[in-house]
């Protein structure tokens, strides 16, 4: 009896240890004397899984502030440039295939923290997988919606800033935005949303995008040290969700093999979802396919 039972936990510990990549349920001596266990233990190893897992989280938090930390620390040049096509700024995926990324914006604040369940539930229910560019404001808004997005395999999360400001070393404006105007405050835009989604989701954002997608080639260098690559797009799929129905279609059937497609995903009284439906229905029938961008090596 006391040998089944211990090969039943043997099983239920390796199943655990893998699942959760941690090693600490394995080293656990008492977890690995199996006499005297019963099947009720199980809990003793749930608890062992979570403080597994809190310390593998506190090791990445810290992580995200020491390469903070680290960066403020560095000297940068100037920068002269300031647009959303910099030097470093990805706008497409390096393939040939006929493959597209859907980038979705939330981008939170006063005008901007609705929820699209017209677009989500579309993509949802044909399947079609999409990256979410998600800014702190939004997610303290939707915070539910957030959640369950987060957990849907179809979607990625991706850091549309803290604040929703333009990156840039000096201040300038963007659509009437106000930039970051220091190196602090850039990292502050990248790494405090970072850490937020991270503390949420348990995965760290690999894509960044400025609110308005501005940057200067500076802050652009700054956000690489920081671990994220800055993401634009080829494509401009809704104008900032503007565009009616028929310019939706009319921009997202522009997309070639590769292409990024930026569009919003906070704007519910828009015509995107619209637009989108028919683009995309379009773009199947002429073979193309929708990826996610970590997927690609982006250019
Ligand atoms: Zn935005």
């Amino acid at each position: 009896m006391g040998k089944t039972l211990g090969v039943l936990l043997f099983i239920l510990l390796i199943t655990f240890g893998c699942s959760s990549n941690s090693p600490v349920i394995q080293e656990k001596p008492e977890d690995s004397n199996m006499k005297n266990h019963s099947v009720g233990n199980t809990s003793e190893v749930d608890e062992a899984e979570e403080k597994a897992e809190e310390v593998k989280k506190d090791e990445q938090r810290q992580g995200i502030n020491e390469l903070a930390l680290e960066v403020s620390g560095k000297v940068y040049g100037d920068s002269s440039q300031f647009s959303e096509y910099v030097s470093g700024v990805k706008t497409r995926m390096d393939t040939k295939e006929k493959v597209i990324s859907l980038t979705l914006d939330a981008c939170g604040g006063e005008f901007g923290s609705g929820y699209d369940e017209k677009l989500i539930s579309f993509l949802i229910e044909n399947n079609i997988k999409a990256d979410l560019f998600v800014n702190a404001r939004w997610i303290d808004a939707q915070y539910e919606a957030f959640l369950e997005l987060s957990q849907n395999p179809l979607f990625t999360i991706q850091n549309h800033g803290t604040k929703h400001k333009p990156l840039s070393t000096s201040p300038r404006s963007a659509w009437g935005i106000a930039s970051t105007s220091t190196k602090e405050e850039i990292i502050g835009e990248i790494m405090d949303n970072q850490l937020k989604i991270y503390d949420i989701t348990g995965t760290i954002p690999k894509y960044f995008r400025s609110g308005t997608a501005f940057y200067d080639e500076i802050s652009v260098q700054i956000a690489e040290d920081l671990g994220v690559q800055i993401v634009n797009f080829d494509v401009i799929g809704d104008g900032g969700a503007t565009f009616t129905k028929q310019e939706v279609v009319q921009e997202m059937l522009k997309a070639q093999p590769g292409s990024i497609i930026i569009l919003h995903m906070n704007q519910p009284e828009s015509e995107t979802a619209e637009g989108v439906k028919e683009a995309v229905a379009s773009l199947i029938e002429q073979g193309f396919s929708f990826v996610h961008l970590q997927d690609y090596e982006l250019e």
